[in-house]
């Protein structure tokens, strides 16, 4: 039997610091997860430039920049009730398994866009 890969703490629409590495302390909203990878990408964060080739369109070609995905350990969510980084933890309520934040208390809803 195939296992499903481990959901991660973080989900698309979520907004998280970084932990650690070049852009510690930073906060971004995450634009992509792959759980397969265990890894996110996060807007503004681990800015990479890529040169890019001359083209017959643009012949001069030049530099690309765009975020590079991070591992999601790195991230820590933040919770948008009380502002803190939280460690997720879950709870059900009407028999649906929901975020909270160990802090407020508050749910963390979905916030897939
Ligand atoms: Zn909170």
């Amino acid at each position: 039997m195939a296992t499903e890969p481990t959901p991660l703490h973080v989900k698309r629409g979520d907004t998280v610091k970084i932990g650690q590495g070049k852009d510690r302390n930073k906060t971004g909203r995450v634009l992509r997860v792959q759980p397969k990878k265990s890894t996110i990408i996060v807007e503004g964060i681990n800015i990479v430039t890529k040169a890019i080739k001359p083209t017959q369109d643009n012949q001069r070609g030049g530099f690309e920049k765009f975020e590079a995905p991070i591992h999601a350990s790195k991230a820590l969510l933040v919770c948008p009730s009380c502002g803190k980084t939280t460690r997720l933890a879950f709870k059900t309520v009407a028999d649906k398994k929901v975020r909270f934040c160990k802090k407020c208390d508050a749910v963390i809803e979905d916030n897939l866009k």
